[in-house]
């Protein structure tokens, strides 16, 4: 391709709307444009890569069996209100405007409705359905560029089986080539899963990539790979050591003193002899939470603890509950239920508040003063913290979510009755798996994970060129001539290169180089051609080397191995 002739916008400025690496990249190398919040369009050079991505997926897909089908993006809404979930997307679904239709926001109820009326015995499955399709989600906060679209593409695929077992080997075979999948996409990536053994049903496991634009947060583990949402996530912390002697309680004055921080530096403790006090309310009564020193309370952990919502006190409230604002609150005399983090488990000599404007209390013990004390963990992990499962450390980062793969079970057979019949003759329900992967967050998390300063740093596999081939001073006939039957036989050897033939100065051609990112540069300027030379440049090293033109060819085809 001749970049005179191909439409590739760069961008030299950073657009203002765009925060995140890929977002800014994707856009400043003409790959991407903006047609409104969440909606972009893929100019020639970005569906390069989306092509490229996408025939990835199709040959592990098509690797474990799967067969690729393409389904309407607009579905009759019917079909959506047999599993009632036009209700449960809510305002995130879209619908034409006289409301006898939806644009699918994924595909479950059409691939069943399609293996309702086909699969009917136990001798037509396993099935194994894919399909790389847009999908429209009216995301409440469309952000990072393709990474949270209103219409983005995802490969989905559906697995139909017999059986729970039959289920399980499904999952795996997805497992496998999801692996595969973002192993040859060359990214870095983790899986936080949850599965549940044997029985399957709730099975699931997320690929992450970590990522500053990343919505979630997670712990991980690099040495055993343990990995989990923070919400859920544990971490191998110390509890307080109990002193052999439990001194009385004594009240201190502490005026104006509020955080942990401030009780630390105004009595010259630790923060690990401070129980700090936060009140909820659950089912309409006050709790008293008590972490230990700075620990935060992961709200998520609580409710799981309590078995319901619980919200935090208002500051007007507290006053009420306990006779103190926050930062004087505290467990000696609290009246109602108290849970301390296990960290604070029969810990004695604390500090913490006198339930007293203005006032803490020391030689708190938890066995002597708060008879009534449970413990649970909820804390939040922090980074730094002891990995649960092996001796090495954690740590907490933002990532994103680039595939999802999911034990369905009979949720979507059941409601729609999609039933086979067994050997006996008996009916039911089949027995489905789901599996999904953001086809532009495949390409935008690759550029998240591969990018310096200058551009973009792609990796042969998914980089819409392989060579980007760079003539210095076209007036010359001999340069443009050289450019011309290297750009040719290398298009006749199945090596892809992007030929600036533009009439731009040598600093704006190198600057495109780097910013459009292909792994190797090839520059034919004058003096080296006198030597029947020319330069290359990987762009991942910065490395340059000179390269006899007859030897040119087999030098890329080796680059490129
Ligand atoms: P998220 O939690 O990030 O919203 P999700 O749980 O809604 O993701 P799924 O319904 O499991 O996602 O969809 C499968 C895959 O589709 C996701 O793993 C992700 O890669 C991609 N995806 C989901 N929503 C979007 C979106 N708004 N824009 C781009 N890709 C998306
Ligand atoms: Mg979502």
């Amino acid at each position: 391709m001749r970049l005179s002739k191909y439409f590739v916008p760069t961008l030299k400025e950073v657009p203002n709307d765009a925060v995140v690496a890929s977002h800014i990249l994707m856009l400043r190398s003409g790959m991407v444009r903006m047609l409104s919040a969440g909606i972009y369009s893929f100019l020639p050079l970005g569906y390069r890569v989306i092509r490229k991505i996408s025939e990835i997926i199709r040959e592990e897909m098509d690797a474990i069996g799967g067969q690729e089908f393409h389904l309407p993006a607009l579905n009759p809404k019917e079909v959506w209100e047999e599993t009632n979930r036009v209700e449960a997307f809510g305002d995130i679904m879209f619908h034409i405007k006289n409301r006898e239709y939806v644009l699918a926001p994924t595909h479950e109820e059409i691939m069943t409705y399609h293996a309702r009326n086909v699969v009917k015995s136990y001798k037509d499955m396993p099935q194994i359905w894919y399909q790389i399709q847009t999908k429209f989600r009216n995301e409440p906060r469309p952000r990072s560029g393709v990474i949270r679209g209103r219409q983005f593409l995802m490969k989905d695929a559906y697995s139909f089986d017999i059986s729970w077992e039959g289920l399980d080997k499904s999952y795996e075979l997805h497992d496998k080539a999801y692996r595969k999948i973002f192993d040859r996409c060359g990214l870095k990536y983790f899986v936080v899963g949850a599965s549940s053994g044997a029985m399957g049903g709730t099975g699931s496991e997320e690929f992450m990539v970590k990522s500053s634009a990343g919505e979630d947060t997670v712990a991980y583990c690099e040495s055993c790979g343990y990995a989990a949402n923070v919400e859920v996530a544990t971490s191998r912390v110390d509890a307080v050591e109990r002193d052999n002697e439990s001194k009385s309680v004594y009240e201190i004055s502490t005026p104006n003193v509020k955080s942990i921080d401030e009780l630390c530096e105004f009595l010259k403790i630790e923060e690990t002899q401070c129980a700090k006090s936060r009140v909820y309310i659950f089912d309409d009564k006050p709790i008293l939470i008590l972490m230990l020193g700075n620990d935060e309370v992961n709200e998520t952990k609580l409710e799981k603890v309590l078995g319901g919502a619980v919200r935090p006190a208002h500051p007007d409230e507290l006053k009420e509950i306990s006779g103190a604002d926050a930062g004087s609150i505290g467990p000696v005399g609290f009246k109602g239920r108290i849970i301390a983090d296990n960290r604070l488990k029969d810990a004695n000599n604390m500090f913490s508040g006198a339930n007293k404007n203005d006032y803490h209390i020391g030689g708190i013990d938890f066995k002597r003063d708060i008879p009534t004390v449970e413990y649970a963990d909820f804390r939040i992990v922090k980074s730094g913290e002891g990995c649960p499962n092996c001796e090495r450390h954690l740590e907490v980062f933002p990532a994103i979510e680039l595939g999802h793969i999911f034990k369905l079970g009979t949720k979507y057979s059941d409601s729609m009755k999609a039933f086979f019949t067994d050997e006996k003759g008996e009916e039911h329900p089949i027995i489905m798996g789901s599996y999904g992967i953001g086809v532009e967050r495949v390409m935008a998390c690759f550029i998240e994970q591969s990018h310096d300063a200058n551009g973009i740093i792609w990796d042969k596999v998914i980089a819409p060129f392989h060579v980007h081939l760079i003539g210095l001073n076209l007036k010359k006939k001999e340069i443009v001539d050289a450019c011309e039957e290297i750009y040719n036989r290398c298009y006749s050897e199945g090596i892809e290169v992007l030929y600036d033939d533009r009439d731009v100065t040598a600093g704006f051609k190198f600057n495109d180089a780097d910013l459009l990112g292909m792994p190797i540069q090839v520059v034919v300027g004058e003096k080296k051609l006198k030597e029947n030379k020319c330069e290359v440049k990987i762009r991942k090293t910065g490395e340059r080397f000179d390269v006899e033109l007859s030897e040119l060819k087999n030098k890329i085809k080796e680059l490129l191995v």
